[in-house]
């Protein structure tokens, strides 16, 4: 244990001073910190947890070059700075928690909600695309778990810690990941965590935020006492999703599972068939046949798209952004105009975006950029689509002649009217 005022120095001189305790772990314990007149947290290894690690020498060099490298994305709360030896123990700095994140066994518990779908899908999406950019890194996280996320509820922001197993993909950091979140040929023993892995591992994940429940542990993880001979069954050698439209013996139990009942009903076909795929015999034998992390963007953004809000209050799920009704207050709502893209359509109405991702192939950190937004023209309810990319668009006009559209610039929702970005081209269409 470090004490209020101790004195530790990093490895490039520079000195960090022990404010306060915050909390203790497995590995090791959190202290806030003073690093040049800041306030940091600092996290210092357990010299139980060095010693079980097969090389700590390797340990921290790694942990030295993610700090030289870097953060991938804002999300990670990376390495900043690495301390010298001390005691044959070492520690590393890194960014405070803010308040108002809670880790996913918060959700899970139903501690926390979150404020709205469009905050879970926010939460995904930033999960994921950390994760391409990460990946795109050539790096992979190695230890996906539940303990590891930090979400707002309101916002749907999220923050990853744990970053100091983060290392080049297939190298070894000698940490597992955790039960429960490891991929089936990671249990079998027949590989070590990789960027495959971690993408099984996200999908678990991605299927608690929504779901609230664990994908694998349907009716069969209720069944018997949960010895290690069954773990190994139900996530390593026989896994079966607990949403499996084949094979109903591991489904959900309607008290259990109640949470995955009421949400699954809910979730669009493209959304289900994403998490039936991800959790397909193919994918648990397969990692190549895993969704990508491109695959999710697409599907999470398309919801995020489909999603409007009626008068009182509920989030509704539409359809090829056709007029709908309410379920909860049972109101008809009418959406004037839709966008049409490639393959389906979303509704045009007040903050509506289309994300980079939604076009096609992208670089790990566009994907979430918006590219156009539905917007009200200044002074005005009457809504525009804008230009929210840095290029013209070619768009055409409802009468049919072709116009440039300069970035920052808002064109009327008119139907007929078409725009192409990069290569795909969006029409506008009015809902009869
Ligand atoms: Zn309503």
């Amino acid at each position: 244990m470090l004490a209020t005022g101790d004195k530790i120095k990093t490895s490039s001189g520079d000195k960090i001073t022990i404010k306060e305790f915050i909390a203790e772990g497995g590995q090791g314990e959190v202290y806030k910190v003073d690093y040049n007149g800041r306030e940091k947290a600092l996290k210092w290894y357990k010299k139980s947890f060095l010693n079980n690690n097969s090389d700590p020498k390797a340990f921290y060099a790694n942990i030295k070059h993610n700090v030289e490298n870097g953060q991938p994305s804002k999300e990670f709360l990376w390495p900043l700075e690495i301390t010298e030896w001390q005691d044959d123990t070492f520690g590393y700095i890194m960014d405070l928690r803010p308040s108002g994140y809670y880790d996913i066994t918060e959700y899970m518990l139903c501690h926390i909600r979150f404020k709205s779908y469009r905050a879970i899908i926010d939460a995904c999406l930033k999960i994921v695309s950390a994760f391409r950019i990460l990946h795109s890194h050539g790096y992979s996280y190695q230890d996906l778990n539940d303990g590891n996320f930090f979400i707002d509820p309101i916002k749907g922001d999220v923050l990853i810690c744990d970053n100091d197993n983060v290392a080049p993909d297939k190298v070894e950091t000698g940490i597992l990941g955790k039960p429960r979140y490891l991929a089936p040929e990671i249990v079998l023993g027949k590989v070590k965590p990789n960027m495959l892995t971690d993408r099984f591992s996200m999908a678990i994940l991605l299927y608690i935020l929504f779901c609230l429940n664990h994908p694998l542990e349907g009716k069969k993880y209720l069944a018997d006492a949960l010895t290690p001979a069954l773990q190994e069954k139900l996530y390593g050698s026989e896994p079966l999703f607990i949403m499996d439209p084949n094979d109903k013996s591991n489904g959900p139990d309607s008290v259990a599972h109640k949470n995955s009942i009421m949400v699954w009903k809910c979730l669009p076909d493209y959304m289900k068939e994403i998490f039936i795929n991800a959790f397909s015999q193919n994918s648990f034998k397969n990692p190549h046949n895993r969704p990508t992390e491109l695959d999710w963007l697409k599907v999470l953004t398309r919801f995020r798209s489909e999603i409007i809000d009626c008068l009182c209050g509920n989030e509704v799920f539409t359809q090829n952004g056709n007029n709908c009704k309410c379920d909860c207050c049972g109101k008809m709502i009418k959406i004037p105009f839709k966008l049409e893209l490639k393959s389906y359509a979303i509704p045009a109405v007040q903050n509506s975006r289309i994300y980079k991702c939604q076009l096609g192939t992208c670089d790990a950190k566009d994907a979430l950029n918006p590219i156009a937004g539905v917007v009200s023209k200044k002074d005005s309810n009457i809504l525009g689509i804008r230009n929210k990319t840095d290029r013209k668009w070619n768009a055409i006009n409802s009468k049919g002649v072709p116009k440039k559209v300069d970035a920052g610039e808002t064109i009327p929702l008119k139907d007929g009217i078409t725009f192409t970005v990069d290569d795909m081209t969006i029409k506008i269409i009015e809902n009869k």
